[in-house]
């Protein structure tokens, strides 16, 4: 890892504003608005000319780099702007891409009744990809797995029916773009009324602690199972749909699936190196 492809990282980003923002620019001045709740105010000199074109170019389509140079001599203001905007969440990542259409040989971790079903699919043509199936809320070992992944330039999947009631099934996880699984724990860390039990749970178990597994319904097992292997079927389509990329949760108590956007969190200190 060298400061300059960190660099390099930092300028293939796509990044896109999170809220249709209406752009006000004034002498001195430029004003993000979105409804009454969502105002940022960057001033500077001649901000006026050289944002409104750097925010044009994040459309979703448009890399960093691409969007910096677009403000000929104040690139290094554009920069620290929109680094900046994404720490306050005005800017985000834009939705995570598939750079082709994957077959995937699924290669198993983990342990109880959604391991065994998804294991029992297992192999077949094509690249690797991690899949994590845990019965437990170890946190731990999930942070372990994918750091793994990512080292090794893996995509990977997660699904764990640990959190006892609901089971998540995690987006497909790209080696070079979108949410990492640590970006998803740190994100559920932060919702948690309780956030320091995140803490404590994954020290307990690097410790060598037990985690219990958690008992969950043999046929949500399968639901869970089949959703995992309907994103893995997914990843082969030529343009796949954007349920690849959202976390989906199964309420045991409901019956209910739901699917989440996530995010790459700014502070995940586990994917930066890799992006
Ligand atoms: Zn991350």
């Amino acid at each position: 890892m060298t400061a300059s492809s960190g660099a390099d990282a930092w300028g293939r980003r796509r990044l896109r504003l999170a809220l249709p923002f209406t752009v006000i620019a004034e002498p001195g001045v430029v004003r993000l608005i979105a409804g009454e709740d969502h105002r940022y105010t960057l001033r500077a000199d001649g901000v006026e000319r050289w944002l409104p074109p750097v925010l044009a170019a994040l459309d979703g389509d448009g890399a960093v780099a691409d969007a910096v140079a677009r403000a000929p001599g104040r690139e290094a203001e554009a920069d620290a702007l929109l680094r900046r905007l994404l720490g306050e969440r005005a800017l985000v990542d834009d939705a995570p891409r598939l750079v082709a259409p994957r077959r995937f040989a699924l290669v198993v971790e983990g342990q109880g009744g959604l391991f065994d079903r998804v294991a029992a699919g297992a192999g077949g043509e094509g690249e690797a990809l991690a899949v994590l199936c845990q019965d437990r809320h170890d946190l731990a070992a999930a942070l372990d797995f994918h750091a793994r992944a990512l080292a090794a330039g893996h995509h990977a999947i997660w699904a764990t029916t640990g959190p006892l009631g609901r089971g998540w099934v995690s987006p497909l996880l790209l080696p070079g773009d979108g949410a990492c699984l640590a970006c998803l724990v740190l994100r559920f860390r932060g919702l948690s009324p309780a956030p320091e039990l995140y803490d404590a749970l994954v020290g307990h178990a690097r410790r060598g602690g037990e985690v219990r597994p958690s008992p969950f319904p043999a046929r949500g097992e399968a639901v869970l199972a089949e959703l995992l292997l309907w994103k893995v079927e997914l990843a082969a389509a030529p343009a796949p749909p954007p349920a690849l990329y959202r976390l989906h949760v199964l309420d045991a108590g409901a019956l209910a699936v739901s699917e989440h956007r996530v995010a790459r969190e700014p502070g995940c200190e586990a994917c930066r190196p890799w992006r």
